[in-house]
């Protein structure tokens, strides 16, 4: 693989990156053979031309022989391309492709050592010459082409060596009805394509965490809804704001996230009436647990997604995880359950979620949290406080449900 810096190089110079007009899309083949491999792809396909939506430009996405082409169809520009394509799931690299028209051996040799020159500006380097030829009746077999294209290339550029083994630049050339050139290949962010994976539905409150649990489960092919419990006045329209500025951001990796929004406060309070204000967190996380659970069935989800991870506050011991697990019959998949902060934050300033998730706005109020909330939860303590709640909580969570707003992020 060619050092990035150099495709940056290129991609700055308007003139040079006109010279890209496609894209080939490599991704990893492994789990995806037989029945598997053309949903795999299809879906893939889908991905990418639901993140190419947003780029200036028209685009054909499609495959031939078993490979995933992206072809320009009008200027575009490049770097846009490529970052939205680094953020489809599946895609294990993006390899830049130079088309030239079929116009004689001579001159197919003088556009592969004028694309050298644009692509590689520094060329003490070593190359090896990989071709193939999809269209059987080109008058050089590959190892014809690779031989005298290496010869023609040598010749202009003295400076480079062949190396047959570990080459500085692998140069490919495809011949097709058109020739393909192409020797860099930019690194995709792997996993599967959303949609091969089912779906899940995301408790995604504005805190750094669960957007990053949101990303993980994604990137495994599982297709996100999202649920996020406001409980205005004691949390801000901004707060809402920033889960939605949070949904958006997932939506540039997930496609679509559809939002539900529950107004919690009428619930908060009434737990806050009728229980121990140390049980307040594990008792409201149940109720938030029960409701995702029901929009989780209503949509197709089959499993719910959190941010927890271990230790990390009172409501996430291993006691507390038992006492939230219980109430729900899906799986719960927890993705970070064994990463510190530090580790989450990574990943968080890696995807680009960070900055949201560190903007001051409160996702909960302070009256709701406890100042010595119980880390060891006793469940029959537990559920015999919350028969406190018999009276009203039915018709409370009845009206939540019913209440609740869908945002559409994308
Ligand atoms: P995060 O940083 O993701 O907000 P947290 O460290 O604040 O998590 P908790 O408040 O205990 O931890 O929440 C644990 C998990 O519960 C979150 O990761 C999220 O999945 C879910 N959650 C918490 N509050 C909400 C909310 N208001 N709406 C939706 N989900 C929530
Ligand atoms: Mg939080």
């Amino acid at each position: 693989m060619i050092p990035r810096g150099n495709l940056r190089a290129v991609s700055h110079e308007k003139k040079e990156v006109a010279m890209f007009t496609a894209f080939l899309i490599k991704y990893a083949e492994i789990g995806i053979k037989g029945k598997n491999r053309f949903l795999f792809e299809d879906a893939l396909i889908q991905q990418i031309k639901y993140a190419l939506k947003k780029c200036e430009g028209e685009f054909s996405v499609h495959k031939t022989q078993g490979r995933i082409f992206v072809e320009a169809q009008t200027e575009f520009d490049f770097d846009q391309v490529t970052g939205r394509l680094r953020r489809v799931f599946g895609i294990s690299g993006i390899c830049p492709v130079v088309y030239v028209e079929d116009e004689g051996f001579d001159k197919l040799c003088h556009r592969v050592v004028s694309y050298i020159a644009q692509v590689y500006p520094e060329r003490n380097k070593t190359f090896k010459v990989h071709a193939r030829r999809a269209r059987k009746n080109y008058p050089k077999d590959s190892m014809g082409i690779n031989t005298e294209m290496g010869e023609a290339i040598l010749k202009a550029y003295p400076e480079m060596k062949v190396d047959v083994h570990q080459p500085d630049i692998l140069l490919n050339i495809e011949v097709r009805e058109k020739i393909y050139i192409y020797s860099e290949m930019i690194p995709g962010p792997g996993g599967m394509p959303v949609g091969t994976g089912g779906k899940a539905m995301l408790l995604l409150s504005g805190g750094i965490d669960s957007p990053v649990a949101g990303y993980m489960i994604a990137k495994r092919g599982v297709k996100i809804d999202a649920v996020y419990f406001h409980a205005p006045p004691y949390t801000s329209e901004r707060a809402k704001q920033k889960v939605m500025d949070l949904a958006r951001l997932l939506a540039g990796y997930a496609g679509p996230v559809y939002l539900h929004v529950i107004n919690f406060t009428d619930i908060q309070l009434y737990i806050y009436e009728k229980c121990p204000h140390e049980e307040l967190t594990i008792i409201m996380r149940r109720y938030m647990m029960r409701i995702a659970e029901q929009i989780a069935e209503e949509t197709q989800c089959l499993g719910l997604v959190t941010g927890e991870s271990i230790g990390q506050v009172a409501s996430q011991t291993m006691n507390s995880l038992l006492a939230t697990n219980e109430v729900c019959g899906l799986p719960v998949y927890r993705p970070l359950i064994g990463f510190d902060k530090q580790e989450i934050i990574e990943v968080s300033e890696k995807i680009g979620t960070y900055e949201t998730s560190i903007q001051p706005f409160e996702d909960c109020c302070t009256i709701f949290v406890a100042k010595h909330p119980v880390t060891k939860p006793n469940l029959n303590v537990i559920r015999r406080h919350e028969h406190n709640l018999d009276e009203r909580i039915d018709e409370l969570m009845e009206n939540a449900l019913k209440t609740k707003e869908l945002i559409v992020a994308e």
